[in-house]
């Protein structure tokens, strides 16, 4: 590991300050991500910013809906009483997420931060366009079992790797950030970049600013979710493919349709051509095969994960399915 100066920070303007200061600083959270990609050299920061003790923590509603502070625990978020009434397909991904231990390390902002899983990105020896750009790809002629089919570009084809991201595009999430202009809302479904010819800029978080809070507006009544993720063993695993369904039901028809697919593209994708297919219709059987045919509209392999292009589909269908209520 390179060595590091370590600076624990008190409030959020002194955060800001130090983060304005520092030429290669970074903030670190629960440090489950980034002390990895530190101890790989993957990332090389010359000081870190301690933010883990900032007053960021608070769980609480109001009229804009459900308000969950960046700092907050993966743990402490899925155990509570508001998120589990308010969303519970925030719970669902969350017991979802990584192994209980990292969940009561791991925060929510950090989540939505944390770097690619493509194994050349974690590799500081091989070429990789996101690391260090210009450099090339090695996963589009290599082992790419792990990357993305939808969204991917002649650059970078590296998968999204956070569930939370995908459950908070089927709520219309928004990441609430503040840095040195102030503080801003953006909607969690303009947060994420498509790689592009820039895969290494990643969101549209400026340099410096913090992710303070995430906004989830107020479900409608009637509203029936699922968090669905199929990966190669039960716990402690990423996705290979995942999808977050959010139904708005008017009289057992579907009024509304979020369904969100993870794990096998670039940024979480809203599938709207599989939501076009639902409105109108109960959500049955017939309903959820007919929409869940078209999840893979788009999708290009790269060989190792062609398996993914039927598998979104068949995802797709039974996370549906279990929204519905059908199975
Ligand atoms: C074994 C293992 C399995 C895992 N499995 C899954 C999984 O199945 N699904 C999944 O979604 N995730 C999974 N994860 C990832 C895990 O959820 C993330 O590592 C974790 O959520 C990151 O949170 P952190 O607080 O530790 O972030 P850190 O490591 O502290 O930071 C990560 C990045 O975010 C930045 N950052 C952190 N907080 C802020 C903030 N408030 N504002 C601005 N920048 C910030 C840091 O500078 C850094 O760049 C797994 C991790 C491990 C180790
Ligand atoms: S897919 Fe993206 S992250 Fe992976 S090697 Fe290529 S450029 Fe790097």
């Amino acid at each position: 590991m390179t060595p590091f100066a370590y600076a624990p920070v008190r409030d959020v303007n002194a955060a800001l300050a130090q983060a304005g200061q520092a030429a290669n600083g970074a903030f670190i959270a629960g440090g489950t991500d980034l002390i990895q990609l530190m101890q790989e050299r993957v990332a090389e920061p010359d000081t870190l910013l301690f933010i883990g003790n900032l007053p960021l923590r608070r769980i609480a509603a109001d009229h804009e809906g459900l308000h969950i502070g960046a700092l907050a625990r993966l743990a402490d978020v899925a155990d509570d009483a508001l998120v589990r009434e308010e969303a519970p397909l925030v719970v669902h991904a969350l017991l979802e997420t990584a192994s209980p231990q990292v969940r009561r390390m791991a925060t929510i902002g950090g989540n939505l931060l944390q770097r690619a899983r493509c194994l050349y990105f974690r590799d500081a020896t091989t070429p990789c366009n996101k690391r260090q750009p210009g450099s090339g790809c090695a996963a589009l002629g290599g082992q790419n079992r792990l990357n993305a089919v939808l969204g991917g570009s002649d650059h970078c084809i590296a998968a999204h790797p956070s569930d939370l991201a995908t459950a908070l595009t089927a709520l219309d999430a928004s990441v609430v950030l503040e840095g040195a202009g102030g503080e801003r809302s953006v909607p969690i479904a303009d947060f994420y970049r498509l790689p592009g010819d820039r895969p290494d800029r990643e969101t549209v978080l400026k340099p410096g600013e913090l992710i303070t809070e995430v906004k989830i507006p107020t479900a409608p009544a009637g509203r029936r979710s699922c968090f669905l993720k199929v990966r190669d063993r039960a716990s402690f695993e990423w996705a290979l493919a995942a999808c977050a369904v959010a139904l708005d039901l008017e009289d057992g028809v579907v009024a509304g349709a979020r369904v969100v697919a993870g794990g096998v593209a670039t940024v979480p994708w809203r599938l709207e051509q599989v939501e076009r297919v639902l409105v109108g219709r109960a959500p049955d059987r017939a309903a959820a095969e007919a929409a869940g045919a078209l999840a893979a509209e788009g999708a290009v392999g790269h060989g190792h994960d062609d398996f993914k292009i039927p598998l979104i589909r068949k995802t797709v269908t039974r996370a549906l399915l279990q929204a519905g209520g059908v199975a």
